[in-house]
């Protein structure tokens, strides 16, 4: 079963070099720290949860420092096996 079976806070996508991002939308808290460094990644929604557009319209050291800025760890990298790299 898929994290996002088990529940629709967990958004994850592709993104460059076989890094997978996943976000935890129930950790966010809306700081926009991960917006400030990637835009065309991530956005908050109508509640200031984080949403994932397109992590692969940026390059992996620049979803490094948006996961590294996210003050509740919602940013989570993952490699292509499904390995945690982050946090
Ligand atoms: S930096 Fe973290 S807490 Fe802030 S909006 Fe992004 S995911 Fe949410």
């Amino acid at each position: 079963m898929t994290r996002q079976e088990v529940s629709d806070e967990f958004q994850e996508k592709e993104g460059p070099e076989g890094i997978r991002v996943v976000v935890d939308r129930s950790a966010c808290i809306g700081a926009a720290d991960c917006i400030a460094v990637a835009p065309a990644v991530f956005r908050l929604d109508e509640r200031r949860r984080v949403v994932l557009l397109d992590p692969r319209s940026v390059d992996e050291s620049t979803l490094w420092r948006a996961a590294e800025r996210c003050p509740t760890d919602a940013i989570i990298l993952e490699d292509a096996q499904g390995e945690q790299l982050y946090p």
